[in-house]
């Protein structure tokens, strides 16, 4: 059977983008504060997930809920099971958007909206493959199951509960990352230092907050101090905003000073291309003479884990040939003079490194250390079919040629499955917007994406 993949998903892009605005307008963020025994990541990401699930109920598909965490759209049958693995929550908005994040916008052929590139967009694109198979009338050897998850952007609450429950697929694929294909992921792995609340007596820190999640680099930071001269406080910090690459404010409020920095977001797996506000505000309030627990605090985030991408400062850097170089991201950063402070980092690292020694070296330099958070590194061989297949696929489609898997330090689904990649949707070339203020993913890239899985899925179902 030949199908023209290209043109027949040029004839979906209307149902598609429909489709996705719904998607996109459903505010799946994880929401602790309103959890409950039956929307236990608040009701968003489960309203997402339901909605994607009721497209394919729409177009004749089984579907299945597990629970209001996990569900999957299936296929076909047989013993084995090809798995597609997405996710219906988003990152919080973040501040800074030029259009309304939660509603899909395009301009200029770009569709803007929270989600479109990570991982609505894709995740539905992957959909529109499996649903251009089964209205072509293509039977599959083997059984194809699009899981949708609804905590990819946390825990994982949900596909994590989907393996413990389910068999472990044959092989499979996450559309949440970028083309042409990732076949490793470094180990990721989180940590908490805590600090108490003993505090200065010239130099009061009141309160610091950056961050929203340990997966990003904070893009704003915001600290209330008491300081002996706060004109002298305020001229310090024009003259600190000069010299470094964030932009910021200062008033005087009461008998103390609010201070505000503003950096640029990013994901975690690269915190190069972020600036981290969080850390900047601790470097510039740490030349001043605070003192106690609120001294640590600064002097942690400030100086030895300022502007270290590579974790030179506490000596946990090392590089692979092949997975690369340990990446560390400061993303929580907090103190409060009544509940004292915390630190979270995340840290990305290739095989040769281990969480375990990053422990040790945090421990060096801070004295309440936990590890939140672990996953080990994951890499699937280059002349497995699930990676030659996938590359056959997109080299035929984008005329590319010698394609290479890369490893990166995302880390995506993928790794739960044995013999499981990352594929798309990020065209190289295009603009790495997830995570950030005004998220998008061009139209045409995201139709690309969809024949190129159509074809993927294809391929993958007549192995039986
Ligand atoms: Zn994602």
């Amino acid at each position: 059977m030949t199908i023209d993949w290209k043109s027949l998903a040029n004839n979906y892009q209307e149902d598609y983008l429909a489709d996705l605005s719904e998607l996109i307008s459903i505010a799946s963020v994880r929401d602790d504060d309103n959890a409950t025994d039956e929307y236990p990541l608040g009701e968003g990401p489960t309203k997402a997930m339901e909605k994607f699930l009721s497209f394919g109920e729409r177009d004749g598909f089984k579907t299945v809920k597990l629970d209001n965490t996990v569900g999957y759209i299936e296929y076909g049958e047989g013993d084995k099971t090809l798995a597609i693995q997405s996710h219906a929550d988003v990152m919080p908005a973040g501040d800074g958007w030029k259009t309304e994040p939660f509603e899909m916008t395009i301009i200029d052929g770009l569709a803007y909206g929270r989600g479109t590139s990570d991982d609505k967009g894709p995740g539905l694109a992957a959909y529109y493959g499996l649903w251009m198979l089964k209205d072509q009338g293509v039977t599959p050897k083997l059984k194809i199951r699009l899981i949708i998850g609804t905590d990819e952007e946390s825990d994982w609450t949900g596909m994590k509960h989907y393996f413990d429950v389910e068999p472990q697929p044959t092989f499979g694929f996450s559309p949440d990352a970028e083309f042409p294909l990732i076949n490793g992921e470094k180990g990721n792995a989180t940590y908490e230092i805590k600090f108490g609340s003993k505090n200065g007596e010239e130099f009061r820190l009141k309160n610091f907050d950056s961050g929203l999640r340990t997966n990003m680099v904070p893009g704003k930071a915001e600290a209330l101090v008491e300081t002996d001269d706060n004109q002298k406080f305020v001229d310090a910090f024009t003259d600190y905003l000069d010299k470094n690459p964030v932009a910021g404010d200062v008033k005087a409020i009461g008998d103390g000073v609010s201070v505000h920095v503003t950096g640029k977001q990013a994901h975690a797996m690269e915190p190069n291309n972020g600036i981290n506000a969080g850390t900047y505000l601790a470097n510039f309030l740490s030349q001043f003479s605070f003192s106690g627990d609120a001294e640590k605090f600064l002097k942690l985030a400030g100086v030895t884990l300022h502007d270290d991408s590579r974790a030179h400062n506490i000596a946990a850097n090392y590089t692979d040939d092949v997975m690369g170089d340990l990446t560390m991201n400061v993303g929580i950063l907090k103190f409060s003079e009544t509940d004292g402070g915390l630190i979270n980092t995340n840290f990305r690292y290739p095989k040769g490194s281990s969480d375990e020694i990053i422990l040790n070296n945090l421990k060096k330099v801070a004295d309440d250390v936990d590890e939140l958070s672990h996953m080990v590194p994951h890499y699937v061989a280059k002349d497995d079919p699930i990676v030659s297949t996938l590359l056959g696929v997109y080299e035929r489609q984008t005329g590319e040629t010698n394609v290479e898997p890369e490893v990166v330090g995302g880390g995506t689904y993928a790794r739960l499955m044995d013999r499981g990649v990352a594929f798309g949707a990020l065209f190289p070339g295009t603009e790495d917007t997830m995570h950030q203020a005004n998220e998008f993913q061009p139209v045409s890239d995201l139709i690309k994406a969809m024949a190129i899985y159509g074809e993927s899925i294809y391929e993958l179902s007549q192995e039986g």
